[in-house]
């Protein structure tokens, strides 16, 4: 059975040119690359992605964090991986969210760090479980961004006005 799991390689991974080791250290899971974009962040897309973290004395230094404000890199690239046992292959590969914890093999402990003032900065993103998949993919993506049909679908008929090629 295929699951899907939502990957982002955040801002201080981009700036640290990492997103070539970090996708041939994913690639080890034999999954299979079903969306992938680069995002400029939002504060509303932050806060959203975020919201179960609310609460937490961090939460204003993540939503700068995964807005690149902290590394004057203000973009993520976003990614779904899709296969068998995706999120427990991902977040293994990830390693533990603190980097110094994080076994030294692993993505977050060969690449991430605490800064100085206390920034766990980890790299990447990896859905937690089923239901958070779902809802950080739809966040993150549309469907017709995803080469497989995940989740149901609706369609709309809206006259709106979007940009397109000149
Ligand atoms: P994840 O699923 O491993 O990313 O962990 P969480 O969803 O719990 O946390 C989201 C992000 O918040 C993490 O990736 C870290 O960047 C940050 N974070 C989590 N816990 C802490 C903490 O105790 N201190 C700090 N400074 N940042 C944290």
């Amino acid at each position: 059975m295929g699951q899907a799991v939502l990957i982002l390689i955040k801002p201080d991974g981009l700036k640290k040119s990492l997103t070539g080791n970090i996708l041939t250290r994913l690639s080890e899971t034999k999954l299979e690359i079903v969306a992938a974009k680069m995002v400029r962040v939002t504060q509303a897309l932050a806060e959203e992605h975020y919201k179960h973290l609310k609460d937490k004395p961090f939460f204003n230094e993540i939503i700068q964090y995964l807005q690149g404000e902290l590394h004057d890199r203000k973009k993520v690239m976003a990614l779904i991986y899709w296969g068998p046992d995706a999120i427990k292959k991902c977040r293994e590969l990830a390693g533990a969210t603190n980097p110094e914890e994080a076994e030294s093999t692993s993505i977050r402990g060969s690449y991430g760090r605490i800064t100085t003032s206390g920034v766990y900065e980890n790299v990447i993103h990896v859905s937690s479980n089923d239901s958070e998949a779902e809802r950080e993919i739809k966040l993150w993506f549309a469907p017709d961004d995803v080469i497989v049909d995940l989740y149901p679908t609706k369609i709309i008929q809206k006259d709106i006005k979007f940009k397109d090629w000149a």
